[in-house]
């Protein structure tokens, strides 16, 4: 006989981990969205062999009250969200509550932070989801998470990492991303104790693609913004001359948070039409800026993909303004010369 049971909280947990947790770069894209919902000015992520070792990321928010630790840690808690009409209205970028409990499931993870008002900072450690209890500790304002042994009790996920390389490659690309949408923010990435990125606080969008893409792009880069039903889109494409053989350096975001959408990397295709051969890709930086009510970001667990009340809209407002931009560029003068 079969017989129906409720899962037990550690399966649930293990199970919840899968969706957010694939690797160390999605692990770090979480804490990173978490250190920005706490106001943090600026954040160090630490990590040593791709992080399949360890992920430690310092930052300098507003940090968690010592007896609200645990709840940190638990499944569904969270401080960013009450009712379910405030998913429709959402500011924050996490608001499931998952993350850091997916996170304790499957690792060797420790918390530490400190508030302002408070004098002492405190301490939780979980080894793959059992927590000790919370204890005093030195620890500047803000919040600290160390990530080690990842995946040792769920063997199957751990053979799915891949080389250091290639891991650190997934988490500079989380920090990237997040950087090119936070310019506000000062973000550091070690590795192996070398510094690999470095960029300051204040730096423009321009300067920003510099420092990780080095000044040669950023160069070459012609700027967009433009309005239309009262969504901005702003950022820059590249010049054609940048052309890439795949799409991943397009970077499309939507109210600050990086998102994957076909139809709207299409739209940026059909914008560089006759400009690039077949089968080469544009560079792109673009934001855009709507109401929130406009957008679900409720759809996918790691809310990467997104879906907008009128994509219609959102494609061809994508499609004029790449368009408008160009012609009223002298790139294109050129470019449209006869030879
Ligand atoms: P969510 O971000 O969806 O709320 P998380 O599991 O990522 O869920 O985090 C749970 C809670 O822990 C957050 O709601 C927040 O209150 C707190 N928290 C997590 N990271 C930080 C941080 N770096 N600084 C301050 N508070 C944090
Ligand atoms: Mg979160």
């Amino acid at each position: 006989m079969r017989t129906i049971r409720p899962l037990s909280p550690d399966v649930v947990s293990k199970i919840a981990a899968g969706e957010v947790i694939e690797r160390p770069g999605s692990a770090v894209k979480e804490l990173l969205e978490n250190s920005l919902d706490a106001g943090a000015g600026s954040i160090i992520v630490d990590v040593a062999e791709g992080g399949r070792d360890l992920v430690r990321i310092v930052d300098d928010g507003h940090g968690i009250p010592r007896e609200e630790l645990p709840l940190a840690v638990a499944a569904h808690a969270t401080s960013k969200l009450i009712g379910a009409d405030d998913l429709f209205r959402i500011r924050s970028f996490g608001f499931r509550g998952e993350a850091l409990n997916a996170i304790a499931g499957v690792s060797d993870f420790t918390i530490r932070s400190r508030p302002e008002e408070q004098e002492v900072g405190a301490l939780l450690e979980v080894h793959h989801g059992h927590p000790d209890d919370v204890r005093d500790t030195a620890c500047p304002r803000g919040t600290q998470i160390e990530i080690r042994n990842l995946f040792a009790s769920v063997p199957v996920r751990r053979k799915f990492l891949k080389s250091k390389q290639t891991e650190f490659g997934h988490v500079a690309e989380a920090m990237i991303r997040t950087a090119l949408a936070n310019p506000d923010v000062g973000f550091r990435l070690v590795h192996n104790e070398r510094v690999v990125h470095d960029r300051p606080r204040t730096a423009s969008l321009r300067e920003t693609i510099g420092v990780f893409f080095g000044d040669r792009l950023a160069d070459k880069l012609v700027p967009i913004d433009a309005e239309r039903d009262g969504i901005r889109l702003h950022g820059f494409v590249g010049d054609p001359s940048l052309d890439r053989p795949n799409s991943r350096g397009q970077y499309l975001f939507v109210n600050r948070r990086y998102i994957r959408d076909r139809s709207l990397s299409h739209a940026i295709s059909e914008a560089f039409r006759g400009l690039l051969m077949t089968g080469r890709y544009p560079v792109a930086f673009l934001f855009f800026e709507m109401p929130s009510d406009q957008v679900d970001v409720n759809v996918h667990p790691t809310k990467i993909e997104v879906r907008f009340e009128n994509p219609h809209q959102m494609y061809s407002h994508l499609l004029a303004s790449i368009r408008n931009e160009f012609l009223s560029s002298d790139l294109t003068a050129t470019l449209r010369a006869p030879a």
